[in-house]
């Protein structure tokens, strides 16, 4: 029987920002469903999760890619964790989700998550002079150059895997910040979304080390005048993507500006530091909506507005967001 490298992936309890963890189990393939995947447990202590007396948590497999690294029969496997009594763990944001995409599935909600990130090579940005600055921003963003552009062998590796893992990622480009790019996944269901977008985060860092290079998701990784790094969510709901749906947007804006601040909760720590008002952000004391407004809370596309029906763009949440939270809450907020 050939055995297969299943890498388990789970988000662990680190505060304020969950990261994720990762370790590898060698068993029998081939794998063919979900289901033929053992739970595991992992030792919670020294994650976040537990007490040291009662330590073990559990590791239920819900979604699996080809690893597009080891290659093979190999695999990536997403999992929520459990309590060892197989209760939902304090820490699984996922588990909240499932259960909103099933009361709400009859809305056929979409999204497209916009991951920006900086690479980091020990305390500087990609690319940024010892202890010092680059020029200002301006020529970066969707620059080329070696001048302009820095770290862009990993940025194309990592979407290639991406790819090769059958992850619904939508393109790449390089951000206002030197340093600094971002990917696009989606448009997907819910937990689809959620899950691709913390496979490929685990990507991001996986790929990342073999260039001695460190991703950040930190929305504001440089103080001062540079751009932040957030994870505009872009929504959609059936009848929003029907004749008509700006009626649905418009009212979908309203509910939001209704519950700016609980989505903030949910939104990613050390948002306020980017959410300042500048560099293309509302700031996060006020909620705004508008139509091409890159200065607003909510954006609606041009194209949308044109068409009289589409999505619209939420630009607040940050780009260390936990996506299973954001979209829980966009679905209830609107939907509801
Ligand atoms: P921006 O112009 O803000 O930089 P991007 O092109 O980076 O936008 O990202 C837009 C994202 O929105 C893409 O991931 C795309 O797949 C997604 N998207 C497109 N249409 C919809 C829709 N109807 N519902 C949700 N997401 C959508
Ligand atoms: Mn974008
Ligand atoms: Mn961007
Ligand atoms: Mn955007």
């Amino acid at each position: 029987m050939s055995k297969v490298k299943a890498e388990y992936i789970w988000m662990d309890g680190h505060e304020p920002t969950q990261k994720l963890r990762s370790k590898t189990k060698v068993i029998d393939g081939p794998i063919n469903s979900i289901d033929d995947l053992p739970l595991w447990g992992f030792d919670g202590s020294s994650t976040n999760q537990a007490e040291g007396n009662d330590s073990d948590c559990m590791l239920d497999p819900v979604c699996k890619v080809p690893d597009p690294i080891r290659g093979g029969d190999d695999i990536l496997v997403m999992c929520e964790v459990m309590n060892p009594d197989g209760s939902v763990h304090s820490s699984n944001t996922r588990a909240h989700l499932r259960s909103v995409a099933e009361k709400f599935s009859n809305e056929e909600a979409w999204f497209g998550i916009e991951q920006e990130y900086t690479l980091f090579e020990g305390r500087n940005p990609l690319g940024w002079p010892e202890g010092g600055y680059p020029a200002p921003q301006g020529p970066f963003y969707c620059g080329v150059g070696a001048d302009e552009v820095f770290g862009r062998e990993i940025v194309e590796e990592h979407l290639q895997l991406c790819m090769d893992a059958g992850l619904e990622v939508s393109g790449i480009n390089a951000e206002v910040m030197p340093g600094q790019w971002e990917y696009q996944i989606g448009p997907l269901g819910p937990l689809d979304a959620a899950d691709q977008m913390w496979i490929s985060r685990w990507l991001l860092y996986r790929i990342s080390e073999e260039y001695g290079v460190s991703a950040t998701l930190h929305p504001k990784p440089v103080k001062g005048d540079w751009n932040g790094a957030g994870a505009h969510t872009n929504f959609s709901t059936k009848s929003m993507r029907e004749k008509g749906g700006i009626d649905v947007i418009n009212e979908a804006c309203e509910k939001l500006s209704k519950n700016h601040d609980e989505h903030i909760i949910v939104y990613g720590a050390h948002n306020e530091e980017r959410l300042t008002g500048l560099h293309e952000t509302c700031s996060i004391k006020e909620f705004r909506y508008g139509v091409s407004d890159r200065g607003a809370s909510i954006r609606i596309p041009m194209q949308t507005a044109n068409d009289g029906y589409g999505y619209l763009e939420d630009r607040r949440p940050s780009a260390n967001m936990d996506p299973y939270r954001v979209c829980s809450i966009l679905i209830e907020t609107t939907c509801s």
